[in-house]
C-alpha cells in the first residue's frame, strides 16, 4: 500500500495572525470606549494595532515568560482589547477576573490561578485592595481609565508590595521592534473562571486554537453572522467567558466595536445607542428586560437603531423578552453556551426546510429554544438508560464535545461528575433536542423540581409567568414538601405600576401545563437576586424561602398520579 501525507504547511492556528491582520487590513475601523465620566474615546485599529504590540512587548521588558498569567480586573473597553491580543502575543495567558464576585473569591481565583501580573482600571484599584491580601502580584499595571495620575512607586517598591505602573508609561517606554515568537497551536492564550452559579469556581483555559476555530464559527451567516459592515456592542462583561469570544471575532474581520465602560444601566445603554448606532449587541436577558422596561416606560425618548440584532444567552431567553423586541424591529439571535465551551454552543437560526411550514407563533416559540449545534460541536442528550432519541421530548442531561470544548478543569483531575467516561464533557443542562436538531434546555439539573417521583421545568414555567403583561420577572424554585418531596414556588417581580394576584397567574398559565406541574404558591418579591453574571440566582432565593411553610391540606400539587 502507498501511503499518503497531507501536503498543506503545519502553520498553527494563532490570534498573532488575526492580530496582524486588522492591524494590516482594518487600519481605519473604530474601537469606541466610554470613559467613567460617559465621555468617548475613539481609537482607529491602527493605533489599537500599535498599542497592542506595544503592550506585548512591554510585558516583555517586565519578565513575561511563556505562559505566565496576566489576570485583568477591567470593564468593557479599549485597553482590555489591547491585554486580549497582546498578553498572549507575548506568550503569556490573559486570566480575566470577574469583578462582581466578592472580594475574597476574587483573591481565591487570582491565587488558584497563579496570576503574576496584574491589569486593573484606577477605577476598580478600590475592589483590587479589598483582595490584595489573599494574592499577591509580582506587577500591579493600572489602566488611567477615569484619566487619573496613577501613583506608581519611585525607586524599588516596599518588600513584600508589588511593583506598580502606569499602563499608558509602560506602552510609551516600551522597546521598539516586537517580533512574535513562534508556538504552538495548544499553546493556552486565556483562561476564565466559570462564575459559580452551582459550585466553586472552576478554571477553563483556552488555546489559539480553540479561539480561532469559535471566531471563525461566530463569522457564519447561519450563527452569529459577524460581518465588517457590523457595529458591536459587547455589553456581556469582557470577564464573562470573554464576552462570548466576540472582541477576537471582531477583530479579525474588522468590525467597529464600541464598549460600554462601566455604564450599564438600560437608560445608559441607550443613550450610547443613539450616539454610535450598534447592528449587533450582546448580553444576558436581564439586561435586555431593563432596557425594553425603560423603552416602554418612556415612549419616544430613544429608538433602537435600524437593524439592530441582539445575541442573547447565558439563561433562558423567554419568550416574552423575544416579542418584546420583536416590536421593536429588533431581531433576536438567542443562544446556549458555558464558559466552558468558549462559550457559544449552539445559537438560533431559521433552518429553511421549516420555512413556510410553521407559523409566526410557532417561530416565536422556536426562538424560546437553544437554537441548533454550531459547527464542530457535537451534543448528545444522556438519560438513564444511554443517549436519547432526537424527538423534542426525551430528556437527559446535554452533553457536548468539540475542538472548543473544555476536556478538564484547570488544576484538577478530569472528575466524572464534570466528564464522561467516554470523554464529553457533562453540562449540568437537562435538556431534550427535536429531530431537527433544536435543543430545548428544560432546566439546570440542581434547578428542576422533583415533584412526586415526575419532575417539573422550572423554566418553562417562568416563561409562561413573564408572559404576563404585568410581570417583569418570575423565578420559580423548588422547596422541600412533606409528601411530593418538592413543590414549586413562583417568585414574581411585577412591572412599576402594575399589579396582579396569584390567583389570576395561576389561571393564565393554567392552559399551558397539566395541573399538577403549576407552582403551588406564587410570592410577590421586589427583585430576583443576580449572580455575578447577571442570571437569576435561585440559591439565594431557596435560602430566603428555606423555612417555607406549605399548607397542610394535600391540595392538587404532587404528581401526574
Ligand atoms: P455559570 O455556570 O457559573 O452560570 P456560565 O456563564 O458558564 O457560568 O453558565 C453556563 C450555563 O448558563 C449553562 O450551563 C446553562 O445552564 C445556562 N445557559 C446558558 N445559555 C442558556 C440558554 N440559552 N438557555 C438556558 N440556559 C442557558
Amino acid at each position: 500500500m502507498h501511503s499518503i501525507r497531507t501536503t498543506m504547511m503545519p502553520v498553527p492556528l494563532s490570534l498573532d495572525r488575526l492580530l496582524e491582520r486588522a492591524g494590516r487590513l482594518f487600519p481605519e475601523s473604530e474601537i469606541v470606549s466610554r470613559l467613567p465620566d460617559r465621555s468617548l474615546r475613539r481609537h482607529s485599529y491602527a493605533d489599537w494595532h500599535r498599542r497592542t504590540l506595544a503592550l506585548a512587548s512591554a510585558l516583555r521588558m517586565l519578565g513575561l515568560r511563556k505562559g505566565d498569567r496576566v489576570a485583568t480586573l477591567c470593564w468593557n473597553h479599549h485597553a482590555h482589547l489591547e491585554c486580549y491580543f497582546g498578553i498572549p502575543a507575548a506568550g503569556g495567558v490573559m486570566h480575566t477576573l470577574n469583578l462582581r464576585l466578592a472580594p475574597d473569591e476574587i483573591g481565591w481565583i487570582a491565587q488558584h490561578a497563579r496570576d503574576r501580573f496584574l491589569v486593573v482600571d484606577d477605577v476598580l484599584l478600590p475592589l483590587y485592595r479589598q483582595f490584595a491580601a489573599h494574592h499577591r502580584f509580582e506587577r500591579v499595571i493600572v489602566v488611567p481609565f477615569s484619566g487619573a495620575r496613577v501613583a506608581t512607586a519611585d525607586g524599588d517598591p516596599h518588600a513584600g508590595e508589588p511593583a506598580v505602573d502606569d499602563y499608558e508609561q509602560l506602552l510609551a517606554r516600551a522597546p521598539a521592534g516586537f517580533e512574535f515568537a513562534p508556538h504552538d497551536e495548544s499553546d493556552p492564550v486565556a483562561m476564565c473562571y466559570t462564575s459559580g452559579t452551582t459550585g466553586k469556581p472552576k478554571g477553563v483555559v483556552y488555546s489559539h486554537r480553540s479561539t480561532v476555530l469559535h471566531s471563525l464559527n461566530c463569522a457564519l451567516p447561519d450563527f452569529v453572522a459577524l460581518a465588517a459592515r457590523d457595529v458591536v456592542m459587547p455589553v456581556t462583561p469582557m470577564f464573562h467567558a470573554n464576552s462570548w469570544g466576540i472582541p477576537y471575532a471582531a477583530v479579525m474581520l474588522g468590525a467597529k466595536l464600541v464598549f460600554p465602560g462601566p455604564h450599564l444601566a438600560p437608560e445608559d445603554l441607550l443613550d450610547l445607542m443613539q450616539a454610535e448606532p450598534p447592528t449587533l449587541a450582546l448580553g444576558v436577558p436581564t439586561i435586555w428586560f431593563g432596557l425594553v422596561q425603560a423603552l416602554d416606560a418612556h415612549p419616544g425618548r430613544w429608538r433602537l437603531p435600524a437593524g439592530l440584532r441582539t445575541m442573547v444567552g447565558g439563561a433562558a431567553v423567554p419568550e416574552s423578552l423575544i416579542r418584546a423586541f420583536a416590536r421593536h424591529g429588533v431581531g433576536v439571535a438567542p443562544g446556549w453556551g458555558m464558559t466552558e465551551t468558549s462559550p457559544v454552543g449552539s445559537i438560533f437560526y431559521e433552518k429553511p426546510e421549516l420555512r413556510g411550514r410553521l407559523s409566526e407563533d410557532e417561530w416565536f416559540a422556536r426562538k424560546a429554544l437553544a437554537g441548533v449545534p454550531a459547527p464542530l460541536v457535537e451534543v448528545r442528550i444522556m438519560g438513564e438508560q444511554g443517549p436519547c432519541a432526537w424527538n423534542g421530548r426525551d430528556v437527559g442531561e446535554l452533553q457536548v464535545r468539540g475542538p472548543f470544548i473544555t476536556g478538564s478543569y484547570h488544576g484538577e483531575a478530569p472528575g466524572a461528575d464534570k466528564f464522561s467516561a467516554d470523554g464529553w464533557l457533562r453540562t449540568g443542562d437537562v435538556a431534550a433536542i427535536d429531530e431537527h436538531g433544536y435543543i430545548r434546555i428544560a432546566d439546570r439539573t440542581k434547578d428542576l423540581i422533583k415533584s412526586g417521583g415526575e419532575w417539573i421545568s422550572s423554566v418553562d414555567l417562568e416563561n409562561a409567568i413573564m408572559a404576563h403583561p404585568a410581570v417583569a420577572e418570575a423565578a420559580v424554585i423548588a422547596l422541600a414538601h412533606p409528601k411530593w418531596t418538592e413543590r414549586p414556588l413562583a417568585c414574581v417581580v411585577t412591572k412599576p405600576g402594575a399589579t396582579v394576584d396569584a390567583q389570576a397567574l395561576r389561571a393564565f398559565i393554567a392552559p399551558k401545563f397539566a395541573k399538577w406541574q403549576l407552582p403551588d404558591a406564587f410570592e410577590f418579591i421586589d427583585a430576583v437576586p443576580r449572580t455575578s453574571t447577571g442570571k437569576f440566582w435561585k440559591a439565594r432565593l431557596r435560602e430566603r424561602f428555606a423555612g417555607w411553610q406549605w399548607p397542610t391540606d394535600e391540595g392538587d400539587g404532587g404528581s401526574p398520579a
